[in-house]
Parts: structure tokens; C-alpha cells; sequence
């Protein structure tokens, strides 16, 4: 690193978060410069196709002028305000109704937050207002799964089933359980079924259920399409089964859709995809495209209510957020929807997905492929080590150097322990699937010739 480089500043002032902060000192950050359609390009000038469109969550690519417009228009007519007391502004209005409109299920109320762990956090809270109100102060349990992703506060982290979010940070609370990872290739027994496994994991939840007392438990999250633990697509009679042991319990479904949301699987929302009929629904990334740190969560009846009620005994919903329902999110979110409806990206995402699912099957008869899963224009790769692999053979060792690949070669891509994740922009054309399918196999060839 040269002395006062971009670089060299990075390590001296810069704490990453998801980084070996010791690492990061030796060998220093990749610096984005500039992006443009599905592509990013460093300060070298190389160009990358961004395979995760950044977090999950650029929808639109990373130049899309009517989003800049959008927030530009807003910063100039209204920067900022805020929806404490009573206040409100047309972009929260708006984008309150339109996302009712577009719900896969009747919604009651949205609530704006600005980042998919604060809105997740926030619902907990919720949560366990409704109890109170209810005049159930036992039932403030909540149960996710291990493996899932909600995000790093103190309570989405504690609802996050993934070892690093927990280890050395005194997580989970008390009160946030985890139950079975509906992963069939990696949890499913010898002999079992995928419908037999969809039934176990649901047996299980129930066996929790009934082990924690059904009148402690007050609501269930996930996410539809697991992301970040390893992009887990449910047995296909997962989710009939999981909400049937809910419904048993009087327990509240809450999707966290803060990476399906608005076309990821090939439909809308994830909850169409699986038909989830969710009471709260979690949504951020690519409500925005991530141009703006923005996310929202809707209610239904059932959840509104009693809040109501308590907010009114009390004499005030005593919860919101500086930046809650910013105008400029707002009108970007707005924006952003108007043109994912306009192009038809969800369309795309289904044309598109089928396309790079097709493409990544065929590279599961690869010997270093464990499984090709996803749905959608989200997938991964599962990385296996033959056997005479020695000591790349740690878990994530191969995932990461994969990855290390696949960037040397101009493809963003996330490795997740030894699953390595795909979640390009939707705008994504046939050509640049073809594209990143075409890297990821002279990746997989590159692998070989080092490992054998
Ligand atoms: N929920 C899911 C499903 C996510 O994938 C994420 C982030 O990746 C979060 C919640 C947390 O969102 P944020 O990073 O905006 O806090």
C-alpha cells in the first residue's frame, strides 16, 4: 500500500464491519469507484459484474438516473421531515399506500425504519407491546431459525441464527430461540424424504413450541428464501406445513422479506413465491435499490389493534425514529417502484432467474459442486474439497478463495461459509448471465487445476 493512498487511509481511519479487522490491515480494502447498469468498476479502472448487486439489494444497477432525479427533486422541494406528532409528507403517504396496495396479503399499517435490522428490532418491540395490551405479558418469546438472517442490532442479531453474530457480542437475549434449518442437502437425514424433512423441521418447531409453552411463544420470523445463511430454499411443503403448527399456537408469522421483496424470487414478494400469508412483513434493499438507507414493516389487523388500543390507554406510541418515513427515502422508494413495475424486473427476474438457474444446475455435476441451488435471480453454489485437499479443507476456506477467484476474473460474488451467493441487479440482460455464468465455470476450472 502506498503511503496516504486511498488504500492506506482505508486501514488507518476505516473499521469494517463483516472484516478481520487484522486481516484488513495487511491487505487493505477493495475501492469501489464508479458503477454503471449490473457493473462496478475499482479505482484500477477493472470491471466487475456486481453478482450480489452489493448487499442483495440493487434492483435497478447502479446509474439509474430517474432514482437520482427522484431524490435530487425531493432534496430541493422537502430534505427532511419527520412523522412524530401527527406530522406527515407526501412521500410517506404515498409510498404507506401504495405498499398496502401491493401486499401478497390484506396489510393494515406500514411503519418506517431505515435499515432491515432496525425494522426487524422494532418489530420485536411491537411485539411484545400487543402482548402487554393483550394482557399477555408471558407471551414475548420469539422463535427464528438457526441459519436465518435478521440483521446485527441487538435483537435482530439475537434472532440471526448464524455463530458470528452471536459469539463474543453476549447473544442471543433471552427469549429469542432458534429451530431447524430447512437446508434438505445439508440437514436432510440419510433416507429422508424432502417432504419428509419439511415434516420434521415442522415437528420440530412444534416440539419447541410445546417445550417453551405455547403461551410464551408470540411470533415466528423468517425469511422466505433464506439469504446470507447460505441462500436455503424451503422443501416445497416447508411453509404449508410451518404455518399450519402457527395457526395451532395462535403465534404470528412475520417474513422477513428484506431480500426477497419486489422481484427477487420471480414474483413480488417472497410470500408469493411460497404462499405465505405473513401478519408483519419486513422489506428494505431493494425497496430503495439501496440509493437511500430506507425500510418499512406493514401489520396487519391483528397486530394493529391492540397497539392501538395501548398506545391509547397509554396516551402514546412511545417508539419512532429520526429518520422514519425520510421524505427523500420515500420519494426514492417510490421511484424505484414505479420502475420495476414500468420494466417489468420482476418478469425479468423470473426469465432471467430460470436462465442462470438452468446454467448454475449444470455446474452441479461439477466435482468441486456440492449443490446448485436458488430460486430466482438469487442462488448459490455449494464448494466442495475433494479429498486430498489438506487444509483448504477449513470450513469457509474454500468458499472465500473461490470468491478470491471469481473477483480476479471481474465477478462480485459473497461466499457464505463454502456456499458462494448470486443476486445480480434485475435488470440483468440474457447476455450478462451468460456472462457470469461463463466466469463461474473458468472459475471452477481455475479451482481445479490449483487443488489437483
Ligand atoms: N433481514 C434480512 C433477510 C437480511 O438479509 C438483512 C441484511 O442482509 C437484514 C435483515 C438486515 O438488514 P440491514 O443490513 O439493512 O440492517
Amino acid at each position: 500500500m502506498r503511503p496516504n493512498s486511498m488504500e492506506a487511509r482505508d486501514v488507518a481511519y476505516h473499521l469494517h464491519g463483516y472484516t478481520n479487522p487484522r486481516a484488513h490491515e495487511e491487505q487493505g480494502p477493495m475501492v469501489i469507484d464508479r458503477g454503471e447498469g449490473v457493473y462496478v468498476f475499482d479505482t484500477q479502472g477493472k470491471r466487475y459484474i456486481e453478482g450480489m448487486a452489493g448487499l442483495w439489494s440493487v434492483a435497478v444497477g447502479f446509474n439509474e438516473s430517474r432514482l437520482i432525479d427522484a431524490a435530487q427533486n425531493q432534496l430541493r422541494k422537502l430534505p427532511y421531515y419527520h412523522s412524530f406528532s401527527h406530522k406527515s409528507h407526501g412521500p410517506a403517504i404515498d409510498l404507506a399506500e401504495r405498499l398496502i396496495d401491493m401486499a401478497p396479503v390484506q396489510m393494515s399499517k406500514v411503519h418506517f425504519t431505515n435499515s432491515g435490522s432496525e425494522a426487524n428490532d422494532t418489530i420485536l418491540k411491537m411485539i411484545w407491546f400487543r402482548s402487554n395490551a393483550l394482557g399477555k405479558p408471558e407471551k414475548k418469546k420469539v422463535i427464528s431459525r438457526l441459519r436465518g438472517y435478521h440483521g446485527v442490532t441487538i435483537a435482530s442479531a439475537s434472532m440471526t441464527g448464524l455463530p458470528n453474530n452471536h459469539r463474543s457480542f453476549d447473544l442471543p437475549i433471552e427469549g429469542v430461540l432458534h429451530t431447524t434449518c430447512p437446508h434438505y442437502w445439508k440437514e436432510g437425514r440419510d433416507g429422508e424424504s424432502e417432504e419428509a424433512f419439511a415434516t420434521r423441521c415442522a415437528e420440530d418447531l412444534d416440539a419447541m413450541i410445546q417445550a417453551e409453552g405455547p403461551d410464551t411463544i408470540a411470533a415466528f420470523i423468517a425469511e422466505p428464501v433464506m439469504g446470507a445463511g447460505g441462500v436455503v430454499v424451503p422443501p416445497a411443503t416447508y411453509w404449508q406445513k410451518i404455518q399450519a403448527v402457527l395457526a395451532k399456537y395462535d403465534i404470528l408469522l412475520i417474513a422477513d422479506e428484506v431480500i426477497c421483496a419486489f422481484g427477487r424470487t420471480g414474483k413480488m414478494f417472497g410470500s408469493n413465491t411460497y404462499d405465505i400469508k405473513p401478519d408483519i412483513m419486513t422489506m428494505s434493499k431493494q425497496l430503495t435499490s439501496s440509493y437511500f438507507p430506507f425500510s418499512a414493516f406493514m401489520i396487519n389487523e391483528r397486530v394493529y389493534e391492540p397497539i392501538a388500543d395501548e398506545g391509547n390507554r397509554i396516551g402514546i406510541l412511545g417508539h419512532g425514529y429520526t429518520g422514519s418515513a425520510h421524505p427523500v427515502g420515500a420519494a426514492v422508494a417510490l421511484e424505484n417502484l414505479k420502475i420495476i413495475e414500468e420494466r417489468d424486473l420482476v418478469g425479468n427476474a423470473a426469465e432471467r432467474g430460470a436462465q442462470l438457474q438452468a446454467g448454475l444446475g449444470e455446474l452441479a455435476a461439477h466435482p468441486l459442486v456440492g449443490e446448485a441451488r436458488g430460486v430466482g435471480l438469487i442462488a448459490a453454489l455449494e464448494i466442495i474439497a475433494p479429498e486430498r485437499q489438506g487444509d483448504a479443507r477449513a470450513p469457509g476456506a474454500l468458499g472465500a478463495h473461490m470468491n478470491r477467484i471469481f473477483h480476479s476474473n471481474g465477478l462480485i460474488s459473497r461466499n457464505m461459509i463454502d456456499a458462494v451467493g448470486f443476486c445480480p441487479p434485475l435488470i440483468i440482460t440474457e447476455a450478462q448471465v451468460s456472462d457470469m455464468l461463463g466466469i463461474v465455470e473458468k472459475s471452477l476450472e481455475t479451482l481445479t487445476r490449483e487443488l489437483v
